[in-house]
């Protein structure tokens, strides 16, 4: 499942908790609409002969994005690539970005999933993660996406804040699902290096949530969700049958994309027996701008993919989603007796289930997902 992704690198106000790539101002838009065009048309000869299922709009803040210039992006992508009738093509929203009018005009223009990053239903918690909207405008934006007759729409959530009570979370998924989404991603806050809210834990101005409370409200999130009839397919990701994100199911399964924008990654198998390849954009707009409005390139790290390396990301990446083929891996990687020896073990804690070769961890294991893969990687 070929896939394609655009980084659109600029928000309206950083939130204290994102290490993703963006600046807070729109000013270099055209000259990154015009480097992005350049990007896209150079890469067109690798896809080629290649049908790509998704597109995937993400940053930064998409819904910046004035429906014009949308218009531009996607004239590029089309012309550079074969993308499927039928391919889901997602813009990342944030409800502090929207009117009726642009959410249609998305639709219009072939968005067909839009993924709403809510993060919480509390004011005082919205305020604290420095989000630019609040509860009112984020009910306000699913309704909208529906109005607009957007038939598939995600919610993206944030649990275990500083010091948040399992009835403070159970409040905002309940909001959450009382709008009727068609998918869910529930992610821990996680402290990221060199963020505000990095900065405020050194200075002791916040306390991370402890381990346990997390686990705890993880657990709750998990069982929550099964009652509410949601999938759980991935560590974070929740959706109703038929609505998986079938972006991010290619990324978990290992199919191949392109990157395009500053800070983008894309991995590649160029086929005729070449290794595959990873490389990364520049995570700089300015410098992406730049290196292609000379005849250059914004790539600033390229590596070939070893198989030691392919088979750990495939361990990881099945891990966290439906599941590790360990038969396919073993005749193509050759997998070490322990790690079988493991996984026996792991299916015996009620960590995991071993069904016709595959591994899939259950709601237990996924509680211990990365300490698992640690010890599963070769
Ligand atoms: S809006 Fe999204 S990308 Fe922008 S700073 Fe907040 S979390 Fe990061």
């Amino acid at each position: 499942m070929p896939s394609l992704y655009v980084h659109i690198p600029f928000c309206q106000r950083k939130c204290v908790y994102c290490d993703f790539y963006s600046i807070e101002t729109v000013s270099l838009m055209d000259s990154f609409l015009d480097a992005l065009e350049t990007e896209i048309a150079l890469a067109a000869p690798a896809g080629e002969g290649v049908s790509f299922d998704t597109l995937f709009f993400g940053g930064g803040t998409p819904s910046l994005l004035a429906p014009r210039e949308l218009e531009r992006i996607m004239r590029s992508f089309r012309s550079a690539f074969v993308i499927r009738e039928d391919a889901e093509i997602t813009l990342e929203t944030n409800p502090g970005t929207v009117s009726p009018g642009k959410l249609r005009d998305y639709l219009s223009l072939g968005v067909n999933r839009l993924s709403i990053g809510i993060q919480s239903f509390d004011e005082n918690e919205l305020r604290f993660l420095g989000r630019i909207h609040d509860a009112g405008e984020a009910a306000r934006c699913v309704g909208l996406a529906r109005d607009a007759g957007c038939r598939n729409v995600s919610v993206d959530l944030m649990y275990s804040l500083p010091g948040q009570t399992e009835g403070e979370w159970e409040r905002t998924l309940s909001k959450a699902l009382a709008l009727r989404p068609d998918h869910v991603s529930a992610y821990s806050l996680i402290v990221e290096d060199d963020t505000p809210l990095a900065r405020m834990v050194s200075a002791k101005l916040v306390s991370p949530n402890p381990v346990e409370a997390e686990a705890s409200l993880y657990e709750r999130t998990m069982e929550l969700m099964e009652e509410a009839g949601f999938e759980h397919y991935e560590v974070s990701s929740y959706a109703r049958p038929g609505f998986r994100s079938l972006h991010n199911s290619a990324y978990w399964s290992h199919a191949d994309y392109l990157g395009f924008g500053p800070s983008a990654h894309s991995f590649w198998r160029p086929g005729n027996g070449e290794p595959p390849l990873r490389w990364a954009n520049v995570p700089a707009v300015s410098r992406y701008c730049d290196s292609l409005r000379k005849g250059g390139s914004p790539v600033t790290m390229r590596e070939e993919v070893t198989p030691a390396q392919m088979c750990n990301e495939r361990i990881f990446l099945g891990l966290r989603s439906s599941g590790v083929d360990l038969r396919g891996l073993g005749d193509e990687f050759g997998l070490p007796a322990d790690r079988l020896a493991l996984a026996g073990a792991l299916v015996d804690d009620g960590a995991a289930v071993l069904e016709g070769g595959t591994l899939r961890l259950t709601a237990r294991g996924y509680m211990l997902c990365d300490e698992i893969a640690a010890r599963m990687m070769v």
